[in-house]
């Protein structure tokens, strides 16, 4: 493997000292393998360390999936908008109303929902997929807790980590199914009324659970119409994910080249290029530059950081090659990065 990864590098004027200065860090030769091509599972040991160290990032998804549920949970319980399927009492601006109001109150909340990310799109592209949207965070949550590859975990130690995971699908489901009916109906309505609304709640979770755990990204670049949508109608996006400005040969010499951004990317992107074409996605998504595909999550960032961080002070390099900003200049063109390098 490393032979292997040694040629690869020589040919890709790959850094192995600062290959290796990292590979004391990291747990193995993940590093040198991931010169030759990022692989399936390479982001599951990458993402677990990033996070591990608190990056500024983390903090800040917390939040803005806290800002994401707690709009789901405020709406019915402060009777903003809410039917009632089981008692009746439907609201409407925090006031009694008849079904046709409530239900009318439901859907322009939905439809208010949709502005703001569609106003978040047209800006920032597929932000509120990094960021915002609570089935992506799920995604994250079980990259996170996923059993590391050739590691054997105790019963109890898998249990806690899909905790997470199930309690964040949980998040999601109940304030969603109480659009639709009173918490009173959790606790206290007749057996039927207990039964559909628990019964419901754990579909919904497990289904939820089931997307996060076994469909994961691939949902999210093939399948989901609301990616499809926002990948379509931010064509030509000046916000998002950079490779350092200058000249190409300023931007080789920050770089390592050790395609940890890549290995580490939810959906299979070059952030060192995302102006070229991304790689077939299948499914319902379009064909198009990575930058409308990009989910501005920034783990690729955070992996460029924290790759970086390694070798900074013995290497001289004082700035992180990728960024989030306002493409400009040569960030518009084509530059043929590492991802991109003959196989
Ligand atoms: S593609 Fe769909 S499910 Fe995935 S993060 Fe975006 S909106 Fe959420
Ligand atoms: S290129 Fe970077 S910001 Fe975009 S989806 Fe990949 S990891 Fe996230
Ligand atoms: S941009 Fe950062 S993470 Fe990507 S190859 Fe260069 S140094 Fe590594």
């Amino acid at each position: 493997m490393f032979v292997l990864g040694y040629h690869r590098a020589i040919r890709w004027n790959v850094d192995l000292e600062a290959a290796r200065e990292v590979c004391d860090e990291l747990d193995d030769n993940w590093y040198i393998s991931s010169m030759m091509a990022p692989k399936p599972g390479h982001r599951l040991r990458i993402l677990p360390k990033v996070e591990a160290r608190g990056h500024r990032y983390v903090q800040l998804r917390y939040l803005s999936q806290l800002v994401t549920v707690g709009t789901l949970f405020a709406v019915p319980l402060s009777g903003l908008a809410r039917v009632d399927l089981a008692a009746g009492n439907h609201r409407l601006l925090f006031k009694a109303a008849s079904w046709r109001e409530g239900l009318a109150g439901v859907i322009i909340g939905i439809a208010l929902l949709y502005v703001v990310t569609f106003l978040i799109n047209v800006i920032f592209g597929r932000m509120f997929c990094g960021w915002g949207c609570p089935v992506g965070f799920l995604n994250r949550l079980c990259d996170v807790s996923e059993l590391k590859p050739g590691k054997q975990m105790p019963a109890w130690q898998r249990l806690r980590d899909r905790a997470g995971p199930m309690g964040h699908s949980f998040m999601l489901v109940f304030p969603s199914v109480l659009w639709w009916t009173s918490f009173e109906a959790f606790y206290s309505g007749d057996l039927v009324t207990l039964s559909v609304a628990w019964g419901v709640t754990g579909l919904g979770v497990f289904s939820i659970y089931a997307l996060g755990k076994w469909s994961r990204w691939r949902f999210c670049m093939t399948t989901c119409p609301i990616g499809l949508y926002y990948s379509f109608v931010a064509p030509n996006e000046q916000f998002g994910i950079f490779f350092r400005e200058g000249t190409e040969d300023q931007q080789e010499d920050a770089c390592l080249h050790c395609n940890a951004c890549i290995a580490v990317c939810p959906v299979d992107l070059d952030p060192m290029d995302l102006v070229a074409e991304a790689t077939p996605r299948g499914g319902i998504a379009i064909e198009a530059p990575g930058q409308n595909h990009c989910l501005k999550c920034g783990d690729c960032i955070q992996a460029c950081e924290m790759m970086i961080s390694n070798t900074a002070a013995r290497r001289g390099i004082d700035e992180v090659p990728l960024k989030f900003g306002l493409f400009q200049g040569a960030q518009r063109e084509l530059r043929g990065g590492v991802g991109d390098a003959e196989m």
